[in-house]
């Protein structure tokens, strides 16, 4: 899923006229300092990373001067919260809170609801997680029918919201799920919605997840790649990011995971897995036998020979690798000869190039016979140094990537001697 940080999610609320406390993104004590002077009032300052809880992981820190705002904001900078560095900040006037909500859309994908789901609840803030069903009120929204503005009304009054506060919150919670419309999000939350002493209402948080295959219709959002992805993307993710974008057929992973100027000082394997586990299986394997992976791929799904062929072409092009492992450890129920006949073709055009290039496949499951023989048939004519292996070996991880070691020694041998 697409993440937006609270800062990015909030400017969409803003442009839907959801209130917004007045706030400056920053990424330096001397930007948060010139940011509390600007505001010229008590700010709070809030750790800009994709996780929750950083109320209590202490990503959220309140200061009444510039002064302190710069001291604070050298704390919070260079946080490790829930595994992520923060970088940014969010600088923002303090609000006087009487009183916290939640407000969250989601798409329920279980059968009986396959649509999204609207929340609200009087009990908002940090312990949303451990509100009383009865305190949270919930509605499928019928999409076809779509939201009524007397839906939200009903709805927050049923949790007890009287008075002036009643119609605003309705009124945000009504505006929200347009945004969750509009945006084709996944999830879309405002926790703590909150009232303050002056009785206003409005948003002091954001999360906002956009559905992946929904991005093609956001290209003012800029993502490059519709995925988890946390880092930010090279040419050959890119590349690699290219084969999904194109074919939703099966899946294709593939991660850089070592800079060029790295895998050509040797020790390095074009890394091919097939499933996510078993990816890790061959991966850990290899580490233990003292090489290391250039790049992460994954094809799975049932993919197509067309994309386990662009995939492969992929691995095959990167300049300095030692070897090629195909790591299906796995006995997969999909159909593998599609995987024969994509890394067949990719490895008719590439190995040419390289005379004794080492290959290790290790290819079972579904239509395993017919397989092997593909793998056998399509690459016997080839100069390069091949070892095939089927189901026989699927549990022996060790050994696999012990050949796989052996052939690269071999092939630092005969280069050294040529
Ligand atoms: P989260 O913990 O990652 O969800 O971060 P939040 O943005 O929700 O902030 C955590 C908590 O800080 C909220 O639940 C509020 O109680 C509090 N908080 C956030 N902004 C303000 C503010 O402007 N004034 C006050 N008094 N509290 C705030
Ligand atoms: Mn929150």
């Amino acid at each position: 899923m697409a993440k937006f940080l609270e800062y990015q999610g909030k400017e969409f609320f803003k442009q839907s006229k959801i209130p917004i406390p007045e706030g400056i993104v920053v990424s330096t004590p001397e930007d948060a300092e010139a940011a509390a002077q600007q505001l010229a009032r008590p700010v709070v300052i809030k750790a800009q990373v994709h996780a929750g809880g950083r109320g209590k992981a202490g990503g959220v820190k309140f200061a009444d001067t510039p002064e302190q705002a710069h001291t604070l904001a050298g704390e919070i900078l260079g946080m490790d919260i829930k595994g992520l560095e923060v970088k940014q900040l969010l600088v923002e006037e303090q609000l006087d809170i009487v009183q916290e909500f939640y407000a969250g859309v989601i798409i329920n994908s279980a059968q009986e609801v396959r649509g999204p789901v609207l929340m609200f609840s009087p009990e908002g803030g940090m312990d949303i997680e451990s509100v009383s069903q009865d305190k949270i009120a919930t509605m499928n929204v019928d999409v076809i029918k779509g939201l009524m503005p007397y839906d939200t009304l009903n709805m927050v009054a049923s949790m007890g919201v009287t008075g002036k506060a009643l119609r605003q919150i309705a009124d945000i919670v009504f505006k929200l799920f347009k945004v969750f419309q509009k945006m084709d999000c996944r999830s879309l939350e405002i926790n703590p919605l909150v009232l303050t002493s002056d009785n206003k209402v409005l948003a002091a948080d954001c999360r906002m997840a956009v559905d992946d295959q929904a991005l093609f219709r956001h290209p003012e959002l800029g993502i490059k790649i519709g995925r988890e992805f946390l880092k930010e993307p090279t040419e050959f993710d890119l590349i690699g990011w290219s084969f999904e974008a194109s074919d939703f057929r099966g899946t294709s992973y593939v991660a850089e995971m070592a800079a060029p100027e790295e895998v050509v000082k040797g020790g390095y394997v074009g890394y091919h897995g097939i499933g996510g586990g078993a990816a890790m299986i061959g991966m850990d394997a290899l580490n233990r036998g003292g090489l290391k992976i250039a790049d992460y791929a994954d094809t799975s799904g049932n993919p197509t020979a067309s994309k386990v062929y662009r995939t492969t072409k992929l691995i095959m092009s990167q300049p300095g690798i030692e070897a090629y492992f195909l790591a299906g450890f796995m006995m997969a129920n999909q159909e593998q000869w599609h995987h024969a006949h994509g890394v067949v073709k990719a490895l008719r055009e590439e190995l040419p190039k390289k005379p004794g290039f080492p290959v290790v496949l290790l290819l079972c499951g579904n239509k395993e016979k017919q397989s092997q023989e593909i793998l056998k048939e399509g690459l016997a004519d080839l100069d390069a140094r091949i070892e095939i292996y089927d189901r026989d070996r699927v549990y022996d991880a060790t050994f696999i990537a012990g050949r796989v070691k052996a052939l690269v020694d071999e092939y630092h041998e005969k280069q050294s001697l040529s």
